[in-house]
């Protein structure tokens, strides 16, 4: 047989996905597992999104679509993004993918040659290294500890910038950390983008409605609009509407760009499907409820496994803001021991965790941070209070 080519020497598969399915699999062998592992949003959109669905498969055209996303899908997030004061934009700006992952996917192929240089801060979400790696492109790291609460300063920004990474890729709010910036924050991170005009800016803020106690979303091109002609908003339906598997995202920026995700569709996808299509404008346009109700249930889960994780001794956890997920650092319990062995590190902990409490969460090493592990909280609520209780009796055993 023929080799592979050298990228498939690169592509793994996702580490979040392994935990997920090591947790199924117990699951399946009779274990009782509370699974804190993958970040999906586990609520289903509202039924005007089923109806639109069903309404496209009865009036199905029978042809390919436009390989930019329909012009109603295209509208309809124009007038998602002015709700949150990106404004501005036309038609040209907005290019649509199969979910977020796709569209990241695309601008890496469409931005970065072999061997150019995308920086991102750590902790980042799995799929950025995943996917720099396929592209081969050189991947610089800024680390963002618990200790700076998972945030990238200015001055970290500034010296990476000044070495002209091609990209640089910023998410907000964070997976895996939920942290989000304020807007004094990304003022001045916008301060420091001005000065290098070298440099393209993806920023990855599929969470940008998933935010706690009012807090308020904010992006470089509200603190500095002339950014426009350099900065890449992605957002998705994945998290913010329950549609992780229906595989819709989008990017607004400079014409070129979404004219380059367009010819990157043309060849990989063609189209959005009609049906996902018509769910997805049903989903923007219709009634915001159930994706209301859903972050102020976040909300109040945050809060619950705050107050957990408050209580544990020697364990740092910066409060999130946003998204779906607390990063705690661990570290001072590396070298202890559970059960008669020694945990030496994040996936021995998340391991000896998940196979004597059954409580899956994914080691932070697959984040770039190997002093934390993610919990994701999206599960039934009922689960939650049993699998925090857990966590907390495991921290007490450990000596
Ligand atoms: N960016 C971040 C930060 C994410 O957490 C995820 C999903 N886990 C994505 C992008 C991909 O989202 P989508 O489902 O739209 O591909």
């Amino acid at each position: 047989m023929p080799d592979f080519s050298s990228r498939m020497d690169r592509a793994k598969p996702s580490a979040i996905m392994a935990v997920a399915e090591k947790a199924k699999a117990l699951k399946a062998a009779g274990k009782d597992i509370i699974s804190f592992s993958i970040g999906v949003p586990n609520f289903l959109p509202g039924e005007h999104v089923y109806a639109a669905a069903r309404d496209a498969l009865a009036h199905d055209s029978g042809q390919y679509g436009s390989n930019r996303g329909a012009p109603a899908l295209v509208d309809a997030f124009l007038k998602h993004i002015e709700a949150i004061g990106l404004t501005g934009y036309s038609a040209k700006n907005i290019a649509t993918g199969v979910g977020a992952k796709h569209v990241i996917y695309n601008l890496c192929e469409a931005l970065l040659d072999e061997g150019d240089t995308i920086a991102f801060p750590t902790p980042y979400w799995t799929s950025y290294v995943d996917i720099a790696e396929i592209v081969n492109a050189k991947i610089e790291l800024l680390p963002c500890p618990a200790s700076q609460h998972y945030k990238m300063t200015p001055e970290q920004l500034d010296a990476t910038l000044a070495k002209k990474p091609r990209v640089f890729l910023f998410n907000n709010p964070s997976n895996p950390t939920g942290m989000v910036y304020s807007k004094e924050e990304i003022s001045a991170l916008a301060d420091v983008i001005a000065k290098y005009p070298d440099t393209w800016i993806i920023t990855d803020d599929i969470y940008n409605r998933m935010i706690f106690d009012g807090a308020g979303y904010h992006n470089f091109v509200h603190a500095r609009p002339e950014l426009k002609d350099r900065v890449i908003f992605i957002d998705s339906l994945s998290k913010t509407y329950g549609m992780p598997g229906w595989r819709v995202g989008f990017m607004a920026g400079p014409e070129s760009v979404a004219n380059a995700v367009t010819t990157m569709n043309s060849n990989h996808i063609t189209n959005l499907p009609e049906i996902t299509t018509a769910a997805a404008i049903a989903a923007l346009t219709g009634p915001q409820d159930v994706p209301n109700a859903k972050v102020r249930e976040f909300q109040d889960k945050r809060d619950q496994v705050m107050a957990v994780l408050d209580s544990i001794p020697g364990v740092v956890c910066p409060k999130p803001d946003g998204a779906f997920y607390v990063f705690p650092d661990i570290s001072a319990y590396f070298g202890k021991s559970h059960d008669g062995k020694v945990v030496n590190n994040d996936i021995e902990f998340c391991n000896a965790l998940l196979e004597s409490k059954g409580v899956a969460c994914v080691p932070g090493s697959a984040f770039g941070e190997p002093n934390a592990l993610r919990i994701s909280y999206t599960c039934p609520t009922p689960q939650l209070a049993p699998g925090m209780e857990r966590i907390k009796a495991f921290f007490a055993e450990m000596q």
